[in-house]
């Protein structure tokens, strides 16, 4: 007897009319016209089922701390990184936690159930992470969050951050973080990065840097970040978050670049949203958009994620842990718009972060944890187009979330009586 059984469903890659069989929390089949008796069925009537949405991009210490202690008026990242030094010392412990975990309740909702989080370490106290690494184990039941030790301060520019930052991987961090575009000097940028990649290979960790987020087309740390994982082995295990630089960069110099960026297996993760409200604040028109070069980097083999990076917080007013949102903004700004683009963005919220997060058992195959999301749309782009609701969210087989669909009822003379926005 199985657990669940859903029946008539599209799946992300195009099949159509297939059953998902499920037992013990992991699917166990994956075929079309599945008929076995199970405790629970459901017909999913065509629509499309995928694996959950994953953040490989986020800052769950400062989300949801809008107006906290004031609005940031200007909307840029240097009144943003003000306003979060003015919110600092004022931050408690259950305070992190009651927002966090509000967070995660937003993010079941959108069927995102795994998301890495970095988390400030330039605080001597560490309250951020502690209060993190209790919501990690408190939200583990129902979503993966994975936090990286993050030295906003800069590791060497801040004078107790190295320190900081091996307590809190000492503590269970589990990834290295860094900003070298915001220590003193390009060197000094440089010296952070090879020192964070060694910390890293040394204790067998993963690296999710914060990388050339500027819009100086002379920010060049992430061919440092290249060359310290390709030295050091880590191919596969480093991911360079924003490079917004390449954005500005000189096309001969990126056709270079890219090439040691694939030979480090390097990944990338892009921020739309904040990307491009944040990025270009110093043009005049035209205005660059800032976001990094992803379907360049797509075509070089590197894996590209799109992340949310912030809900709420001093540097972001809006945002809603909705990722199909965040990968609309990303199809929009980096003009993805064929149809197989389109489909890239959504594996770039879906099987794309999962492999930079090194999540396990993740995907809709035999053996996989049973963790899905039932859409109310027929197909990746649609539900880039209308962003839907998530009608059933699943975790380890158990149903978590439900949105009612809702059709827009309208009162038209002699016109249908609803409407789902769909030919
Ligand atoms: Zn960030």
């Amino acid at each position: 007897m199985l657990d669940l059984l859903i029946q008539h469903a599209t799946l992300p890659d195009g099949r159509q009319d297939q059953s998902i069989a499920v037992q013990n929390g992991r699917i166990v089949d994956v075929a079309p016209g599945l008929h076995a008796p199970a405790h629970d069925t459901l017909d999913a009537q065509g629509l499309l089922l995928s694996p959950p949405f994953v953040d490989a991009h986020f800052h769950l210490d400062s989300a949801l701390s809008y107006g906290q202690p004031r609005v940031n008026q200007s909307g840029t990242l240097l009144e943003g990184i003000a306003l979060w030094g003015e919110l600092k010392p004022h931050l408690t412990h259950d305070a992190i936690v009651e927002r966090a975990l509000r967070y995660c309740d937003w993010a079941v909702g959108r069927g995102l159930l795994a998301i890495r989080s970095h988390v400030d370490v330039c605080d001597d106290r560490l309250l951020a992470v502690q209060a993190l690494l209790q919501v990690k184990r408190q939200v583990a039941p129902y979503l993966d969050l994975q936090l990286v030790a993050f030295p906003q301060d800069g590791v060497l520019r801040s004078p107790t951050a190295l320190a900081n930052l091996k307590r809190a991987l000492d503590l269970g961090v589990e990834v290295v973080g860094g900003i070298p575009h915001f220590e003193r000097t390009m060197a000094q940028g440089s010296d952070s990065v090879q020192l964070l990649c060694e910390l890293a290979a040394e204790r067998g960790l993963l690296v999710d840097m914060h990388c050339d987020e500027s819009d100086d087309p002379m920010s060049r740390h992430v061919e440092t970040l290249a060359l310290h994982t390709q030295r050091l082995g880590l191919q596969g295990r480093v991911t360079g978050s924003h490079l917004t630089s390449m954005h500005s960069m000189d096309n001969y110099y990126v056709s270079k670049l890219l090439a040691l960026m694939a030979e480090a297996d390097l990944g990338v993760v892009a921020n739309p949203l904040i990307n491009i409200t944040l990025q270009g604040r110093h043009d005049s028109y035209p205005k660059r958009r800032g976001m990094t070069r992803v379907p360049e980097q797509l075509a070089a083999g590197l894996t590209v994620a799109f992340g949310q990076d912030c809900v709420m917080d001093p540097w972001y007013s809006l945002g809603s842990g909705d990722l199909l949102e965040v990968a609309s903004m990303g199809l929009h700004v980096a003009q993805m718009t064929s149809q197989a683009a389109m489909r890239q963005c959504f594996e770039a919220i879906t099987t794309a972060p999962a492999r930079l997060l090194h999540l396990k058992d993740y995907g809709l195959a035999p053996g996989c944890h049973a963790d899905f999301v039932l859409l109310d749309a027929r197909d990746p782009v649609e539900a880039l187009r209308l962003k839907p609701a998530r009608l059933r969210v699943y975790r380890r087989g158990q149903c978590i979330a439900q949105t009612a669909a809702s059709p827009t009822q309208l009162s038209l003379p002699g016109r249908p009586e609803a409407t789902q926005f769909r030919l």
